[in-house]
């Protein structure tokens, strides 16, 4: 049984989504007003690794992301570059996926185009239309605002306590102090210049809550299965989710809600505001590697703050090097003894396979309980250390081989590592590669100075095509090794 930690109930529960073999999940979508920094990220590959998990483990997952394309910041990010809001926020939109697909992040798959706000205002209008009839919002100077003390539910989320004197007090920012429960806007009358749509209330804009709420419900059903962010999306952002649609519907709206901390440095969240951070580009130009960013920011836990430092990510980079080099080396033999019998002589061939099965169910098992990633992840690197020995050992057989090869196609699957990405090696690598080996077999090798000078210019031609070769001792099989990544 799968079990996350639900933020509304404050424990872990077991997971059961409302339709048997499907769950419906809405992430909030970046502001598309700047690069995302990788605090965001950290964010984002959480919930990849929550939708990489369901889905391995047999959930057809609907997964919902919106883009914030109409807010406080983007209109003032668009004014101050004398651009129109489309033409703004469709760079950082782009700039957004590319970011997605250089992490490894899958991309939302429901509906097919990403939801835009900008392009959503009917269903706002129709929700904030719903809430003015219940009485529950009310219009002021052509602004319309939820009225939290008519919501008996407001502050479930988050835990905060109304006070008595809080109604009436508006606010009109999107964003507004932690602290402090408020009258929230939900349309916002347009000043001069800035974009605006027509409204039974005039023309306006509406609140960055309610678009979650419109474009949800729009394409998950009143109620869903799953709502996830980074903490700092608990309150108000969520809690005004939760109490738009709740008293809009009459019914629950989300069943379970999961919320990622922090990425920090030294201590501090990382954030535009207090300029303390990275953006994916800023370090993939400094030569840093995706995945071992993917990796640093997936392996703690995702209720553990999590400080990013540039020494973590090095480790982070050994240890995705550590994975290709165990890959490739299984490859290589693979491709080997397919021509050369070599693997005739080996028994057990059974061993690994059921060995490699035992400890991919570890890695489920630990995930299921709540994301225990660092848990899944020491069974992957015990499963790494058993491969090498058996390789180092030569008692791998070309069906063990097979599994191996297999194995790490599933881990890609289920983490995104992007670790068995072989496709784009062309077929003739592996001719000379086992060519070489073959030459370097011969017994009359060490004396024979034509097939030393063979075996060289096979390795020229490899290294010629972008890949190294990593020799190993004498009668052992030569691999493959990575040269450089896609990215570079
Ligand atoms: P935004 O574009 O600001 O709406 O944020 C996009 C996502 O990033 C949201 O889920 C935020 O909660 C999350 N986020 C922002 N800063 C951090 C951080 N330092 N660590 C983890 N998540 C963050
Ligand atoms: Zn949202």
């Amino acid at each position: 049984m799968t079990r996350f930690f639900n933020t509304l109930s404050g424990k872990v529960e077991d997971f059961k989504p409302l339709r048997d073999g499907e769950v419906g999940m809405y992430t909030c979508g970046p502001t598309v007003y700047d690069y995302a920094h990788i605090g965001n990220f950290r964010a984002f590959i959480f919930e990849d690794l929550l939708r990489r998990f369901l889905e391995t483990v047999g959930f057809r997952v609907r997964h919902v992301m919106n883009l914030t394309d109409v807010d406080d910041k983007t209109i003032a990010g668009a004014a101050r570059e004398g651009k129109d809001l489309e033409e703004f926020t469709n760079h950082y939109t782009e700039a957004f996926r590319q970011d997605l697909r250089t992490l490894n992040i899958l991309p939302p798959n429901h509906p097919k185009e990403q939801p835009r706000a900008t392009l959503e205002i009917p269903a706002m209008l129709d929700l904030i239309g719903t809430l003015v009839k219940n009485k529950i919002a009310y219009e002021k100077d052509g602004s319309v605002y939820y009225r939290i003390s008519r919501f008996p539910g407001y502050g479930k989320l988050s835990k905060k306590k109304l006070e008595e004197n809080i109604t009436g007090t508006r606010v009109d920012l999107d964003e507004y102090e932690k602290e402090q429960a408020s009258d929230f806007a939900l349309w916002k009358k347009s000043k001069e210049g800035e974009p605006a749509w027509d409204s039974p209330w005039g023309k306006g804009r509406p609140g960055w809550h309610i678009e979650c709420s419109a474009m949800s419900m729009k394409y998950l059903g009143q109620t869903f299965d799953i709502h996830a962010g980074g903490e700092d999306l608990i309150f108000p952002h969520h809690e005004n989710e939760i109490a738009q649609s709740e008293a809009a519907s009459g019914k629950p709206f989300v069943r379970y809600w999961l919320h990622c901390k922090f990425l920090l440095v030294n201590g501090e969240k990382m954030a535009k505001s207090k300029n303390n951070f990275y953006t994916l580009r800023d370090l993939l130009e400094k030569g840093h590697d995706p995945m071992a960013i993917r990796y640093e920011l997936i392996s703690t836990h995702y209720r553990m703050p999590l400080n990013f430092t540039l020494e973590g990510l090095s480790e982070a980079s050994e240890i995705i090097k550590k994975l290709d080099d165990c890959y490739f080396q299984c490859l290589s033999i693979f491709n080997y003894m397919r021509k050369s019998k070599t693997h005739e002589k080996i028994k057990d061939a059974k061993a690994a396979a059921n060995r490699l099965k035992q400890l991919w169910q570890n890695m489920i098992d630990s995930l299921s309980d709540d994301l225990n990633v660092s848990k899944a992840l020491a069974a992957l690197f015990e499963a790494v250390t058993e491969i090498n020995a058996a390789m180092a050992g030569k008692r791998l057989s070309q069906e063990d081989a097979e599994t191996v090869l297999m194995f790490f196609k599933n881990v890609d699957r289920l983490f995104g590592f992007d670790i068995a990405s072989d496709a784009d090696i062309p077929d003739v690598i592996f001719s000379d590669l086992t060519s070489r080996n073959t030459i370097r077999q011969d017994a009359e090798f060490k004396k024979n100075r034509d097939l030393q000078q063979r075996s060289d210019r096979l390795r020229e031609a490899i290294h010629e095509k972008g890949w190294l070769i990593k020799d190993g001792r004498p009668g052992e099989v030569s691999t493959l090794k990575r040269k450089k990544r896609a990215w570079d």
